[in-house]
């Protein structure tokens, strides 16, 4: 399991209306040393994230008032803040992903805490990471590692931090395939291969931002950067 250091001193924001979830993460994470903030309405979430800076929020999808979509909508267009949103199934990630909300990762309930601790423990050490000064151009396509941004044809295209990781390792790769584990693995930091899905929810969405073209499908192996469409 992945070190859950990164959790320490975190400021998290947890935003759940169902008052037994809620107290167990939040019990859960005090245990690790993060502050923890509950709202138990969206309203109440985006008013609170605008008031603490959180370093994370963890967001529940079905809330009473705005619901976790319109929360995250609000929240991302005051500051970039990570999000991992918690959903009733499966399926709903790829609807999530599709609609570009904004989510560095999702979690499915049930969940344990320290499943939960383990994905903010991921998505804090990516999201803190110091970036190399890097800047790739592919067809079209030019990524700014440092900088963390995107253009197409110069024009800057907005893409989720999980998205623009995934291009990193991909780019990084140099045209070598990554299996969905290796995937997993280096941009979620999971060890056991489970959620293929959720790699192939984001490839879908970077190729409706960059072109079907960027990142090819290898037949039951993985993905591999590709040659972006002109
Ligand atoms: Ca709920």
């Amino acid at each position: 399991m992945i070190s859950t250091l990164e959790v320490v001193d975190a400021t998290i924001l947890v935003i759940e209306d169902e008052a037994d979830i809620a107290d167990l993460v939040a019990a859960r994470l005090r245990s690790e040393g993060c502050r923890v903030h509950i709202a138990t309405d969206g309203e109440r979430g985006v008013t609170a994230c605008a008031g603490l800076s959180p370093d994370l929020v963890v967001l529940d999808l079905m809330l009473p008032g705005l619901d976790g979509i319109e929360v995250c909508r609000q929240i991302q267009a005051e500051r970039r803040v990570p999000v991992i949103m918690l959903t009733a199934k499966d399926e709903e990630t790829d609807v999530l992903v599709g609609l570009g909300v904004g989510a560095d990762d999702y979690l499915t309930k049930p969940f344990s805490p320290r499943e939960l601790v383990a994905r903010i423990s991921a998505v804090l050490r990516r999201v803190n990471e110091p970036a190399p000064s890097e800047r790739f151009r592919i067809g079209s396509v030019t990524i700014d590692v440092a900088q963390r941004t995107v253009e197409r044809d110069g024009d800057p295209i907005h893409l989720t931090a999980t998205e623009f990781d995934l291009l990193r390792a991909l780019t990084a790769a140099d045209g070598a395939v990554l299996s969905r584990s290796q995937l997993l693995h280096e941009v979620w930091g999971y060890r056991d291969g489970s959620g293929a899905r959720t790699v192939d929810s984001h490839v879908r969405s970077i190729r409706r931002k960059l072109g079907d073209g960027l990142v090819r499908t290898v037949h039951s192996v993985g993905y591999a950067l590709g040659v972006p469409d002109a």
